[in-house]
């Protein structure tokens, strides 16, 4: 996959990206990130970037010239082409009036060949960017952030460790929180681990067993994969319920897992 980013702030990602997964995944040939400084995309003594908005109001916008010109310097697909199903290309404008980014936004998007992001600053990009330039528009959460920067140092982290390879355990991806699909990992051995399918993950616990008199949950040590695999299940419906029960609208329930939660629901009265 090959990432580009488009910023004013190019030296912002020395840094975010070059740690752990995203690193490996960089070094092992199955990411290339290239960072765009903007300024060079301007014609002016200034480099400038930015201008007033029209209609009056506060603050500056940036402007669309850099921001064209710079995409057009990537010799990406046309537009129409990546708008159309089954895109291997996607640009995206980070906003704070986007679409929201999800786990499962983070897997479509692992399946692209060439992800584009353009940083927004000030109070925004001129919205031409957003109706003629990008493909789509993506928020990271309902809260302001000064700039797209560290969006898209979050949706490219979020997307690397997706890629086949990246991370050295595959099953492990698949059984975190929110995300669905394969609830179970493919192996032949006693299996003690459970996918979210679609909820929290469960708790996790390492060595020392018992510290400054704060025990790991027995059940773990009794090596009874079944009834840890159930312990676990619990435990993720419980902290969903608590945390974010708006993910147990569109989890994969058994039966089991909702006579368990009608049970807690009641107990919590
Ligand atoms: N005036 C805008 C906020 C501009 S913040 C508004 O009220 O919606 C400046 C830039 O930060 C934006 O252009 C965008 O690129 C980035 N940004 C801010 N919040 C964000 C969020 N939640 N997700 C992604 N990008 C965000």
């Amino acid at each position: 996959m090959k990432v580009d980013i488009l910023t004013i702030f190019p030296d912002f990602f020395r840094g975010p990206l070059d740690h752990g997964i995203t690193r490996r995944a960089c070094e092992m040939g199955l990411a290339t990130i290239a960072v765009h400084d903007l300024r060079v995309f301007t014609h002016d003594k200034h480099r400038t970037v930015d201008d007033r908005p029209f209609g009056g109001g506060e603050g500056m916008v940036l402007k669309p010239e850099p921001l064209f010109e710079c995409l057009e310097s990537l010799a990406l697909s046309p537009r129409e082409d990546r708008l159309a199903a089954k895109a291997k290309q996607s640009v995206i404008l980070l906003s704070a009036q986007g679409r929201r980014f999800t786990q499962a936004v983070a897997a479509d998007l692992a399946a692209l060949d060439r992800i584009v992001f353009i940083c927004g600053r000030y109070e925004g990009v001129d919205e031409r960017v957003a109706d003629f330039l990008a493909d789509r528009e993506l928020s990271i959460g309902d809260y302001v952030l000064s700039g797209g920067e560290i969006a898209a140092a979050v949706i490219v982290e979020a997307v690397t460790r997706l890629l086949p390879g990246a991370v050295g355990n595959e099953a492990s991806t698949r059984q975190e929180s929110f995300t669905t699909g394969a609830q179970m990992p493919n192996s032949n051995g006693p299996n003690s681990t459970c996918g979210s399918g679609g909820l929290l993950d469960y708790p996790h616990y390492t060595r020392p067993a018992e510290f400054r008199g704060m025990a790991v949950p027995e059940v773990l040590i009794s090596g009874n994969h079944e009834e840890i695999r159930g312990w676990r299940r619990q435990r993720a419906l419980e902290k969903t319920l608590r945390n974010r029960p708006d993910l147990l609208e569109g989890a994969a329930l058994s039966d089991e897992d909702k006579k368990f939660l009608a049970r807690i629901a009641k107990d919590r009265g």
